[in-house]
């Protein structure tokens, strides 16, 4: 940090409490995280003052869509994702353990209690207060921007006034994204189109009836209805696939799914058609499909995209999808700990980093929290390690040499690989035993408070009983 930023944010500091923007699942857990620290915090949520397309009440962290945190177990990156956060007193876990419906090995909740706890337990915080407006520009002071998908047409115009052109966005174009060792080396081959660039790509390649028996597929499946707040003109470079199907049964092998400049080794003839896969991550151990956005439900991707030569057996850590979603450039804007590069007195959590869902944009919140209360005390700030379901999460987001950048969830193909023999369910479990491990380690050796003072006594001192 050079001396003018050390300068810039101990002035900020000064400008005490703590601001939070946002008093959704990111917002109210950073607000959580910082008064149980003893910090003061205002928090302003705009609701009901001023709606969004997808909430329906003034509570906090209300969930706008399904009523499931996803799948509780460790055997999935979102389910140790959870156990880390309840490691770290997680106040969004806290209140989902106590409002639980069954709902097999997911964690799901009933929602209307869900949001009323927590209200609950954050209106009582005597180090908090909630201001129920819309801030449409960045306070001085130390701040979390938590405002998530939905963030309201003034902030975000304020934001992409100070991050510039290009580094907001208002749609995400999900392409889904595979594990390397799900897919069928023996007939995908490596190649750039026309030898260009090395062997960058994997290439599914069709012959003309797989090709048409494909598109047919996928003219067929089942879609996402488009809500009224996200229709959109689709550009062409973020059009869903089926709608590029429905323009003509040769319009894919046109576009995304064009053969020219690749030859299969195994007949030496260019295929009928071919489906790109790009490697996403430095290690390889995930690849994204080339120009695959799609609004088909995630039952039918699975079905349909698996009839991809190659792909019969893949595993898909992310489908894909498109949908109003407004989030940063994070590999340029954001540093590991979620302070923003250019303006480290403003911290950034929630979906609004593009990171999905609520654990996830819960997690985000945490790990801000957390930094902002390091700040407060002249500590440096911390990142979980690369081994952990929040640590690999957060870098990749943060990666400055990532370049497409696209919302990502939790989940294990982020993880640095591990050399065992295990495989699937087994090797996953290792994966975690060494989160679980590296996260207790994490959190002794920088001093992390982790401890969660009981909800009920919170409320209960609050309403004064
Ligand atoms: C329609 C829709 C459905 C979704 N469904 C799911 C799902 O089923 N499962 C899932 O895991 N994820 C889902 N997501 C994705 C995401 O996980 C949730 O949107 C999640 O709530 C994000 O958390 P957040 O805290 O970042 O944002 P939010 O929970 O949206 O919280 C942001 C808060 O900021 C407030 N706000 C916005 N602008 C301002 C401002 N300028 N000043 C003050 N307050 C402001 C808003 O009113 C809101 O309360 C969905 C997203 C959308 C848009």
């Amino acid at each position: 940090m050079s001396d003018r930023q050390i300068c810039d944010l101990r002035s900020a500091i000064c400008n005490f409490p703590v601001t939070v923007i946002g008093g959704g699942l990111a917002g109210s857990e950073a607000v959580w995280q910082l008064a149980r620290r003893g910090i003061p915090v205002r928090l302003y949520e705009m609701r009901p003052v001023r709606v969004t397309a997808a909430h329906h009440t003034d509570r906090l962290a209300e969930l706008v869509c399904s009523n499931s945190f996803r799948s509780a177990s460790l055997d999935t990156a979102v389910g140790l994702l959870k156990e880390e956060m309840r490691r770290l007193g997680s106040l969004v876990m806290q209140v989902a353990d106590r409002t639980r419906v069954p709902a097999g090995s997911a964690l799901a909740v009933d929602r209307e209690q869900f949001a009323s706890e927590l209200t609950a337990a954050i209106v009582a915080l005597p180090e908090v207060t909630l201001v129920r407006e819309e801030l449409s520009v960045l306070p001085d002071g130390l701040t979390i921007v938590a405002t998530g998908p939905l963030t309201s047409p003034g902030l975000a115009q304020c934001l992409q006034q100070t991050f510039g052109q290009g580094y907001l966005y208002f749609y995400d174009a999900i392409a889904p994204i595979v594990t390397s060792e799900s897919i069928d080396r023996s007939i995908v081959f490596s190649a750039s189109r026309y030898g260009k660039g090395g062997e960058d790509y994997l290439n599914c390649p069709m012959t003309r009836d797989e090709y048409y028996r494909f598109v047919d597929a996928v003219l067929h499946a089942q879609t996402v209805p488009t809500k009224n707040f996200e229709r959109c003109v689709y550009f062409e470079g973020c059009m869903p696939i089926e709608e590029m199907a429905r323009r003509g049964p040769d319009t894919l092998s046109f576009g995304p799914m064009r053969p020219v400049g690749l030859l299969d080794p195994r007949t030496g003839q260019r295929p009928y058609a071919v489906v790109q896969l790009r490697q996403d991550d430095h290690e390889a151990t995930l690849y994204n499909m080339v120009g695959f956005q799609t609004k088909m439900t995630y039952p039918e991707q699975r079905r349909v995209l698996r009839m991809i030569p190659g792909l019969e057996h893949a595993e898909f850590v992310r489908l894909g999808s498109l949908h109003r979603n407004t989030f940063i450039n994070s590999p340029r804007l954001l540093l590991p700990t979620l302070q923003l590069r250019a303006r480290q007195h403003t911290f950034v959590a929630g979906q609004l980093i593009g990171v999905e869902g609520y654990v996830e944009s819960a997690a985000a919140g945490l790990l801000a929290a957390i930094n902002v209360a390091r700040v407060l005390r002249d500590q440096e700030g911390v990142v979980p390690p690369a081994t952990t379901a929040l640590g690999s999460l957060v870098q990749y987001i943060t990666d400055p040499r990532r370049h497409d950048f696209q919302p990502m969830n939790a989940n294990y193909g982020l993880f640095p690989t591990i050399a065992t023999r295990e495989r699937g369910r087994d090797k996953r479990r290792v994966l975690a035993a060494r989160a679980a491990r590296d996260l207790q380690a994490w959190i002794a050796e920088h001093g992390i408070d982790a401890g969660t003072p009981d909800l009920s006594e919170v409320v209960r001192a609050g309403s004064g009983s």
